[in-house]
């Protein structure tokens, strides 16, 4: 059996856990899923269509919001119970702080990010993880009866598998301490519209806008072609955009049809959470910067002249 954590906000699934679950179902037809806080019930029927073949929601009351150990404690208490082959979730901070959590209290290593897990004969299992922000790949022999790890978003296709609903209901027995980190307050994002890891379209601007204001440009190209707005780091660094909309090794990762970088110099750090783009166009006065070297297209232009006209043109073809 595999036991996937299913990782959801308020009944809201992460798309990352059900590549997480299509990985699992390559590994074990005996996949179930353990999903903790306050939707979870919510998220059951989604797991089961996506091939979880058993649902378990742990309930407890501090459990309500996102509390890394304790989320970890409730998996913990499915191992113990049913002796899982391995413990799998989606590669996100969440999904990795939880595995970790896990890991720790199990005394068992733990894989984040892998790309490809195999299960071999016996104890052993074959991974590999991308690292350095998916710049070098780590092949690994993971010697353990029970395998810990995470998937990198995007490294597996969800599929649709349509297992029976079956749900059931555990408490979780939580330990001194499990509720130290815990979600206290959230503050909205002014931010609507599609979601930057799942949009088709990313329209994505760095410190070559020269400032918030320039972002207007491609907020306005977003909304016409139903597009999200990401960003570099630069670019949340001098605070114009919410940390949110960052792209990249320690922002969201994205895998979109098209995603226009304008003003991004194409660091190793930004490749890393945009290489899996489809296509790429990238807009940029220097002809030599590194992200022309991953570009489908390139235009070598400036920003403030080429935007303004690329964005009449747009609105006229789609009128
Ligand atoms: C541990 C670590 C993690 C990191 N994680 C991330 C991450 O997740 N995401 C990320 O993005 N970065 C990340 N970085 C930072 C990264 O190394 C780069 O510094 C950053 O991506 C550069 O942002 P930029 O391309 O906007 O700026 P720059 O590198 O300064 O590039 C600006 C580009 O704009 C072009 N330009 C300037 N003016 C114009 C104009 N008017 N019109 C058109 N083009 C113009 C320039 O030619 C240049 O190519 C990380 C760094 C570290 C060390």
């Amino acid at each position: 059996m595999i036991l996937v954590y299913a990782e959801h906000d308020r009944g809201e699934l992460d798309p990352v856990t059900l590549q997480a679950i299509s990985a699992a179902k390559a590994l074990d037809a005996d996949v179930q899923a353990v999903v903790v806080g306050h939707g979870a019930k919510d998220v059951a029927a989604e797991l089961a269509a996506f091939g979880a073949v058993s649902v378990h929601v742990g309930n407890h009351p501090e459990l309500l919001d996102f509390t890394p150990r304790a989320h970890a404690r409730a998996v913990n208490a499915l191992v113990t119970a049913n002796s899982p082959r391995a413990v799998i979730a989606g590669g996100t901070p969440r999904g990795n702080e939880v595995l970790g959590h896990l890991a720790a209290m199990r005394d068992e290593p733990f894989a984040s990010e892998c790309v490809s897990i195999e299960l071999a004969s016996g104890d052993t299992a074959e991974i590999v993880r991308a690292r350095w922000g998916g710049n070098l790949l780590d092949e690994a022999t993971v010697t353990s009866s029970l395998l810990i790890a995470t998937v990198q978003a995007h490294a597996f296709a969800a599929t649709s598998a349509d297992a029976p609903l079956s749900v059931s209901e555990f408490d979780v027995e939580l330990a001194d301490g499990d509720v130290l980190v815990r979600v206290e307050d959230r503050v909205g994002s002014s931010a609507g519209g599609v979601g930057l890891a799942e949009a088709k379209v990313v329209v994505s601007g760095g410190r070559g806008m020269d400032g918030p204001d320039a972002f207007v440009m491609l907020e306005e190209i977003a909304g016409v072609i139903g597009g999200a707005v990401g960003c570099s780091r630069v670019v949340t660094s001098a605070g114009w955009r919410p940390h949110a909309e960052q792209v990249g090794q320690t922002g969201t990762k994205v895998a979109p049809d098209l995603y226009l970088a304008c003003g991004i110099s194409g660091a190793t750090q930004h490749i890393a959470g945009c290489k899996s783009a489809k296509t790429l166009i990238a807009i940029n006065t220097d002809s030599q910067a590194p992200i022309m070297g991953f570009a489908d297209y390139m235009v070598v232009d400036n920003v403030h002249t080429f935007l303004p006209l690329f964005i009449e043109k747009l609105k006229a073809a789609s009128n």
